[in-house]
């Protein structure tokens, strides 16, 4: 028997006259991604990807994983292809039905039928395939309102396919159908929760991590290159960037007032941050930051950091609680890396009572204590270096 992966169009499939590009967009992700496993003829059709393995011994399971991975595709399918004859689809539903019901005691078989033209309809082609499955396992009961099993048959353009594989995919648009952005990266939850959010909406998303070593360790760093390693399975390859702010921190802690530390320091990632953006063609920021979540992250505080910077600030964990991130971040397999606890340059020379309504005049006046301001900020940014982070693919 032929297996093959469906992946059926999510959002994109109402789009109108751009709605090629969308879709080129996602047979090259499904291509690159499958490259790694072999060879594989993928096409599109119906408003559906085809992934149709041309070796034996293809490691389905993990395929199938992987195609719900892909941003852009509602629905996923692990089918059974065969040839639009009724005898060799019922053949392929009775030999199926014990794999398919090993652990039900009900099913349902549901049929559609794009051909118009197949000798039954949707609803016939149901009961007949029903009795079959009957006849094999008589102890089964059909349930059409909460079957445990519903087998699925479908009667497409070329073939017929037929699973009991039918599973929410991603969701989603298209990596790479809308811009670029620069996710300022930490080692903790919110980020690359934050960070695969706007994956999802199509977003290709570089990222960048502040160091502050000696303070910060290596294997801090090593931890954000893991999380990073996680993220590209869901985004794809990317760059991760990397600038050093110990010289920055110093500065601080040797001339401002220990309550703004925070609010410093996050004026100078931002800055930090759009001049990478602007080097690395980015369009936009983006911070895991939860409105209230802590001082940094007040309406007031946000608005300070904003104030810095000219490209807009996406924030998509803004309205989330942090049960909610966590289950995304469980969802993206990042929740166990990012609560290793290792220091984050935020945890360096924090203040004891940080400022949760700074008023932009103060934080500027602590800042004009600074004499080399421009000078910080260069330095700073002579240290970036920049990391490949690609897709590993294979669970460990
Ligand atoms: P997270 O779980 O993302 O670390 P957090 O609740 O710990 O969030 P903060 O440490 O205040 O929040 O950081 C808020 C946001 O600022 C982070 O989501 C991230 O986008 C950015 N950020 C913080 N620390 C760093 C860092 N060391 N490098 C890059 N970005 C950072
Ligand atoms: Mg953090």
């Amino acid at each position: 028997m032929k297996e093959v992966i469906l992946c059926k169009f999510g959002e994109i499939a109402l789009k109108g006259a751009n709605r090629k590009q969308f879709e080129n967009l996602l047979l090259r992700a499904v291509r690159y991604r499958f490259s790694h496993f072999g060879k594989f003829k993928i096409y599109s059709t119906q408003s559906t990807i085809y992934i149709d393995p041309q070796i034996t011994d293809v490691p389905m399971d993990i395929l199938f994983e992987e195609a719900k991975k892909i941003y852009g595709f509602s629905v996923v399918s692990r089918c059974v292809e065969v040839e639009k004859d009724m005898e060799k689809i019922l053949k392929v539903v009775s030999d199926l039905a014990p794999t398919y019901l090993s652990d039900a005691k009900t099913f349902k078989i549901e049929t559609k039928r794009s051909d118009k033209s197949f000798e039954k309809n949707s609803m016939e082609i149901s009961m007949i395939a029903g009795g079959v499955v009957l006849d094999r396992m008589p102890q089964m009961r059909v349930d059409v309102h909460k079957p445990d099993v519903t087998i699925r048959i479908e009667i497409r353009d070329f073939y017929a396919y037929v699973t009991a594989g039918h599973e929410r995919a991603a969701g989603g648009m298209p990596i790479g159908s809308n811009g670029k952005a620069l996710l300022l990266l930490s080692g903790g939850i919110d980020s690359p929760v934050a960070g695969c959010m706007m994956a999802k909406r199509g977003v290709i998303t570089e990222a960048l991590h502040f160091e502050s070593y000696p303070y910060t360790s290596e294997r801090a760093k090593e931890k954000v290159i893991s999380l990073a390693k996680k993220m590209a399975r869901f985004c794809g390859d990317f760059k991760l960037h990397v600038i050093s702010v110990t010289e920055i921190q110093e500065a601080l802690r040797d001339n401002c007032e220990e309550d703004y530390f925070t609010i410093l320091l996050r004026r100078f990632m931002m800055r930090l941050a759009e001049m990478t953006a602007k080097e690395y063609d980015c369009n936009a920021l983006v911070t895991g930051e939860s409105l209230g979540q802590v001082a940094s992250q007040t309406m007031k505080a946000l608005c300070t950091t904003d104030a810095v910077v000219s490209l807009p600030v996406f924030r998509p964990c803004i309205g989330m609680d942090k049960e909610e991130i966590i289950t995304v971040s469980r969802k993206i397999d990042t929740f166990d890396i990012s609560i290793l606890p290792y220091e984050d340059c935020c945890t360096v020379f924090t203040p004891k009572h940080p400022r949760t309504k700074p008023e932009i005049y103060k934080v500027e006046a602590q800042e004009a204590l600074l004499d080399d301001y421009n000078g910080l900020l260069a330095r700073a940014f002579a240290t970036l270096e920049t990391i490949e982070i690609k897709n590993e693919i294979y669970p460990k």
